[in-house]
């Protein structure tokens, strides 16, 4: 802001304060504002319009006729002054007759003034009225009086707000209507079908009072806000899930940037000098900042935008004390979440109940987040490029994961044809419900065990929903990523004991934690305090377990003790040579022979197995197969290591193909070593959920699937379909001369035996 903008503002606000502090009644007040703001821009005409039932309506004006107040009325989008709500832009014009979306009204008289300013007067981000001066002369209004409008457009919206005078729920309908319907596109994470308003994972805040009562203590608060946001940006950087490289570097770096931004500072004090709270400068700046980005055509910069929207938001929730996600403040109802990204633990904090979907600019289809949406049945879509500057809080919105597209503000006819193809999807899962009791076998009669993948208490029922053939693999760490605090023994054996209740003769494969990588907890910290540079090669799973071995040793008594008088099978994550396993197991046989001299009732049997994601193990394999029972690979541990991408990196989301021959190859090997010894294999990462993926490992000779509960009814109709000895040949075929597109050949070998792949 200038100083004459600053000077202009803070003689309105000064008389303003005074104005919202009297005790007269809402509409007297609008009064005095006209006639204050007019005198002071030296305005013949100054008018502001409300919104009321969905149309503009004058509500006070000076220098126009007083006979058109509550009665001119606009629509969004009509005249100048609809133009203005509609885009919640502000418009300045000497001769305001040559626009093109002028309309004249005759009532107001208003054919003697030529020129016209007006801004949007904003609630929620949405426009909920329009604050206009006119003038005889024909002349463009100056940047400073422009300025001074849109800070004045901020205290009205508070007066407005505590009078009442708008249907604030009307406004939000209106906001639909002002920028009508938009589709986003993205990449399929989980599929499904889910309708809810928008919820931002980290709310925008809401500003209650605009006008300061003590400017210099807005500024401390301000001062001490900046310190605080640049203090959690600098601890942000050196956090191990930001220290992956790629785009959160980037996008940390332009945090710092913008953190330490002098200009940006100084316009927020200008805002403070002119009167405002801290809050309401600091919105006020970034108001400006977006119409004038609004201007500029460059996704680069629309990128950076929404860096500089985060940041002012995080600002404003330190200033203003509102610092928790909407997780802290509970979903009303349904709902689809809108993020940048988002970790596990921040997702399990959501209400089941009412959260319907997940939609990021980020994600990746094997990072935690999505399998632990995967295995709580939410939809999820995510690279969606400009998804904060499209979708307002609460915007209604339709995601169609499967199509990996989501629609914003639909029309009511788009929303019937969704509500169509939500009863057609009820319906798919009714004929998947109903193989809950088919034990899935191929056409020439193999029969192939399906189980599920969980790793929370509530997963446990769907054994019983999908008639799964047992938990393949139990993800110990999640019950580490949902507590504050590292869980008890006890807390870990009861949920251990629950679960093999639960399932009673089918088999629970338990997973010791795998914590690390993209499954940080805050109160597990490294010694050294530092963030890793490459966290999923880094210090995780069974590196952890075995360096801090007491919180193996913790959880090997908790699972010995949960399964007393029953079958126990233990899996090692992560293991990468022999001895890891050695090591390992060593830890459980210890514990083992302290219950034994304590003369407690012991598991009937152990079976301990390894996860192989470490691609080294393979070349080791001969060498561990005596020693284990069963053998569960990660592929989505694997198939990072093996092209050397990093599974949660978005960028990489769509590099790699399961399908494809340098996989497949391997898991062949695998399969062939494993021929013979005894050793149980499966597969337990998210390829086996996936038809096509699914039957290329049938085709590998894989018998075994562990998978998300989702895709227990999907896969069983494809094995039923299936000829293992046809798919076997087929896919020596295709791994002895790769064709160039092998998911395209294979899709069509698959539509040609009537397999639905998709
Ligand atoms: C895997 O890596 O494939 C796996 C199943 O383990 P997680 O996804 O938990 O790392
Ligand atoms: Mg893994």
């Amino acid at each position: 802001m200038t100083s004459g903008a600053v000077e202009a503002a803070r003689t309105i606000l000064t008389s303003l304060h005074e104005v919202m502090a009297s005790r007269s009644n809402a509409q007297a007040k609008l009064n005095t504002v006209v006639e204050v703001i007019g005198e002071s821009l030296d305005s013949e005409v100054c008018s502001i319009y409300l919104l009321r039932e969905g149309m503009l309506e004058l509500f006070a004006t000076r220098g126009l006729a007083q006979e058109a107040v509550h009665v001119t009325r606009m629509a969004v989008g009509e005249g100048l002054v609809g133009t203005i709500a509609d885009q919640t832009g502000t418009l300045n014009l000497a001769e305001a007759a040559a626009h093109p979306d002028f309309s004249y009204r005759p009532e107001t008289g208003e054919d003697k003034f030529h020129s016209f300013a007006g801004v949007p007067i904003v609630r929620r981000e949405r426009a909920v009225g329009v604050l206009c001066v006119q003038h005889v002369e024909p002349r463009r209004y100056e940047e400073v009086e422009i300025e001074a409008l849109q800070t004045v457009a901020m205290v009205l919206s508070e007066l407005i707000h505590n009078a009442d005078l708008i249907d604030e729920e009307n406004a939000g309908a209106l906001g639909s209507a002002q920028i009508g319907p938009e589709q986003l596109r993205g990449l399929t994470l989980v599929k499904g079908l889910a309708s809810g308003a928008a919820v931002y994972h980290q709310p925008r805040v809401t500003i209650e009072h605009v006008v300061a009562e003590d400017t210099e203590a807005e500024r401390q608060r301000v001062i001490l806000a900046f310190e605080r946001m640049r203090e959690q940006i600098d601890r942000m950087a050196n956090q191990a899930e930001f220290g992956v490289g790629g785009e959160h570097e980037e996008v940390l770096e332009t945090y710092r940037m913008f953190a330490y931004d002098e200009g940006w500072t100084r316009r927020i004090n200008e805002a403070i000098d002119s009167g405002l709270t801290a809050e309401a400068a600091i919105e006020r700046v970034q108001q400006r900042t977006r119409m004038r980005m609004r201007q500029i055509d460059d996704p680069l910069l629309a990128d950076r935008m929404h860096d500089l929207e985060d940041l002012a938001n995080r600002l404003l929730r330190i200033v203003s004390g509102q610092i928790g996600t909407a997780a802290s403040m509970g979903l009303r109802n349904d709902a689809i979440l809108i993020a940048r990204n988002l970790g596990p633990a921040e997702l399990l904090e959501y209400d089941k109940r009412r959260l319907k979907g997940v939609i990021l600019e980020e994600g990746s289809l094997t990072s935690h987040v999505v399998i632990v949406a995967r295995a709580m049945g939410i939809p999820v879509l995510g690279r969606v490029r400009g998804l904060r500057g499209v979708v307002r809080e609460g915007d209604p919105l339709l995601l169609d994961a499967d199509q990996g597209t989501a629609l914003v503000r639909p029309s009511p006819g788009v929303v019937e044809a969704f509500d169509t193809r939500f009863a057609r999807n009820r319906e798919r899962q009714a004929v998947y419900a109903g193989l809950r009791d088919v034990h899935p076998t191929t056409r020439d009669g193999t029969r192939i065990k399906v189980m599920i993948n969980a790793g929370l208490r509530d997963d446990v029922a769907n054994l019983n929903l999908t008639g799964a053939d047992g938990i393949g693999l139990f993800r110990t760490e999640f019950q580490f990523l949902v507590s504050a605090t590292l869980p008890q023994r006890e807390k870990q054996t009861r949920l251990y004991r629950d679960v093999m209740d639960a399932a009673g003769d089918r088999p629970v494969v338990f997973r010791t934690v795998d914590i690390g990588g993209d499954k940080t907890l805050p109160y597990l910290r490294h010694d050294d305090g530092e963030g890793e540079e490459n966290p999923a090669m880094g210090w995780r799973a069974l590196r952890v377990a075995l360096e801090r071995d007491a919180l193996l040793k913790v959880q090997a008594r908790a699972l010995l003790e949960a399964a007393a008088g029953r079958p126990l099978n233990v899996m090692f994550p992560m293991v990468a040579e022999p001895w890891e396993f050695d090591a390992a197991k060593a830890v459980f046989e210890g514990q083992l022979a302290w219950l034994r001299g304590q003369k407690k009732v012991l598991p009937d049997a152990i079976r301990y197995g390894v996860m192989l994601e470490v691609p080294a193990l393979a070349e080791q394999l001969d060498l561990l197969a005596p020693k284990i029972s069963f053998l569960s690979i990660g592929t989505n541990d694997l198939t990072q290591f093996l092209f050397a991408a990093d599974r949660s990196n978005p960028k990489l989301a769509e590099r790699y193909d399961w399908l494809s021959p340098a996989i497949l190859r391997f898991l062949r090997r695998v399969v062939r070593m494993l021929d013979g010894t005894g050793v149980d294999i499966s597969v337990c990462g998210e390829m086996g959920g996936r038809r096509l993926e699914a039957l290329a490992l049938l085709g590998l000779g894989i018998r075994r699937m562990s998978i998300t509960p989702a895709a227990i009814g999907p896969i069983k109709e494809l094995v039923g379909k299936v000829d293992l000895a046809e798919i076997t040949t087929a896919m020596e075929g295709w791994l002895a001369s790769p064709p160039l597109d092998l998911r395209a050949e294979m899709s069509a070998w698959a539509a040609q035996r009537d397999i639905h792949v998709d």
